[in-house]
């Protein structure tokens, strides 16, 4: 159960199913971002590290390795082993996972919950990856093979640890890959657990490696490595831009990416309003604002908008915040740079002339707490209605029309997420037709779920995780020709 005192078993690397300290000896700190206390000190991995996962992750995929000879079933059964075990383990990762992130505990039990279910589609997919005959000209027999594409490094955020870590082993385990995975250095923890679980469920020696450490050093390596054949990221765009790059450079690996968004949330005044503004509360406050996903300018029909603001400013007012363990919903920013990120957003609205409606100040000093805020009268050209800001701030502006909204919502170089409240059904499927999001969602938000797709439209990302088109991150597709004797 919630435990603030939670064991902190594992803190080196993992690499071929043992924990090793760096080559270079070198750690770093992991903190509690509610109290800046010191959780624990982690092996800072770099290339040499990264060199020995690769080494370990090549040898684990070789031909005739214990991996390659299992069947695809056999995948299945581990990955759901892995799933039972995380489910054992619930309150241990959940403890973790809100100690390092600063995420309420309660939360973190959500984020768990969600990636057992992540793990176990994924699980049921192993033996369900099929390629196809084709009819080709010319008499061959010609077949696809899917094939899984060999090492892959992965790179992952800070804001949902372990979430993220599930949404790219899920896929790439059951494909038939092998991992060189690094956590965000603000959140080393749950990654490290899980690698532990890995050894437990009965992966094979190198399936599996977890790299703690920085960007520019772990992350790059993984990024440049000559045998990673694909690498996973999930981040901002900035680095987003720098992966595709080194990839690029090194060996053409292929890329996969999930950045940053601006994501619209659109209000009708068909809607209930307080209903409506209890969605938009919830779409941008999640998770103390730090999602990908964010519905970080909430768009309002001019006919509700002072009914809007007026819920809103008091869902905001009233949301509780505090530690991990207390019973609140927001818990602290992830750390001192993203803290400071957040505040001189919310300074650049007060300058720019948003009206703040509620919040607005940093809370007290032992942490990174942050007021919820609530900024209306909000235009488009504003910083906090362009970038991305990470935090518990929602931006309130008007419109008039649907056709005006939608292509206000567009102007972005952001593509992830959208939604749009109203019992209207043509202004909904309009709506959702028109707006360049990879996920649009209709009188809900965040409706995130293992079977469907998710991912970016223009600077957004590149590729989709979830569902089918999770699986095909991981694939190579292989052609086999027979030439017959015979036509018929
Ligand atoms: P980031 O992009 O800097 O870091 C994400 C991951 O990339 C981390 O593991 C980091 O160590 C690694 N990384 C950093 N530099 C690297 C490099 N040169 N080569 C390889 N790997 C590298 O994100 P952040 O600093 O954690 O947050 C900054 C911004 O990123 C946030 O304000 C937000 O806009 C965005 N973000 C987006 C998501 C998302 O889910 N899309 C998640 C977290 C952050």
């Amino acid at each position: 159960m919630a435990n603030p005192n939670q064991e902190i078993k594992y803190t080196k690397l993992f690499i071929d199913n043992k924990f090793v300290d760096s080559v270079s000896g070198k750690t770093f700190q992991t903190i509690n971002p509610a109290n800046k206390k010191v959780l624990a000190d982690i092996a800072e991995g770099d290339k040499a590290d990264v060199d020995l996962a690769v080494e370990a992750a090549e040898r684990a995929f070789k031909r005739g390795s214990v991996w390659r000879n299992l069947d695809a079933s056999g995948r299945g059964k581990l990955i759901y082993k892995l799933a039972d075990l995380v489910e054992r383990d619930m309150y241990i990762l959940a403890n973790l996972e809100a100690l390092d992130n600063g995420k309420t505990f309660k939360s973190a039990c959500g984020d768990i919950f969600h990636s057992v279910g992540c793990l176990r589609y994924y699980a049921g997919y192993a033996d369900k990856i099929t390629g196809k005959t084709i009819p080709a000209d010319y008499g061959f027999f010609a077949m696809t093979r899917r094939e899984p594409i060999g090492v892959v490094g992965q790179i992952i955020p800070w804001n949902f640890p372990l979430m993220m870590l599930i949404w790219k082993w899920g896929p790439a385990l059951a494909a038939g890959c092998t991992i060189v995975l690094k956590p965000a250095e603000q959140t080393p923890l749950t990654a490290l657990y899980i690698a532990a679980l890995s050894k437990e469920a009965g992966f094979p020696d190198g399936v599996i490696n977890v790299i703690p450490g920085y960007g520019p050093t772990a992350g790059h390596a993984i990024a440049a490595h000559p045998n990673i054949r694909k690498v996973a990221f999930t981040g901002s765009v900035e680095v987003g831009q720098i992966i595709m790059e080194t990839a690029a450079k090194s060996n053409l690996k292929k890329v996969s990416l999930e950045l940053g968004g601006k994501s619209p949330l659109v209000v009708m005044d068909d809607f209930d309003v307080q209903q409506a503004a209890k969605i938009a509360h919830e779409a941008v406050f999640a998770n103390h604002g730090q999602s990908c996903i964010a519905a970080s300018r909430t768009f309002v029909h001019e006919n509700i908008y002072d009914e809007f603001v007026k819920h809103a400013r008091d869902l905001a007012k009233n949301r509780s915040v505090g530690n991990q363990y207390e019973d609140v919903v927001q818990g602290p920013q992830v750390d001192e740079e993203m803290y400071g990120k957040v505040l001189s957003y919310i300074e650049s609205g007060k300058q720019q002339g948003a009206k703040v409606e509620t919040g607005g100040n940093c809370i007290g000093n032992s942490g990174f707490f942050i007021e919820p805020t609530v900024f209306s009268d909000v235009t488009d050209d504003m910083k906090i209605s362009t970038e991305e800001i990470f935090g518990p701030v929602q931006s309130i502006l008007k419109f008039k029309t649907l056709d005006e909204v939608i292509e206000r919502a567009n102007r972005t170089n952001y593509g992830l997420a959208a939604g749009i409240i109203t019992n209207n059904i043509d202004v909904a499927f309009t709506y959702a037709k028109a707006i360049e999001a990879g996920s649009v969602w209709v009188n809900c938000y965040a409706a995130v779920v293992p079977q469907v797709p998710f991912g970016g439209y223009k600077q957004s990302g590149t590729g989709r995780e979830l569902g089918e088109n999770g699986i095909e991150l991981y694939l190579e597709t292989k052609s086999i020709s027979i030439k017959l004797p015979t036509i018929s």
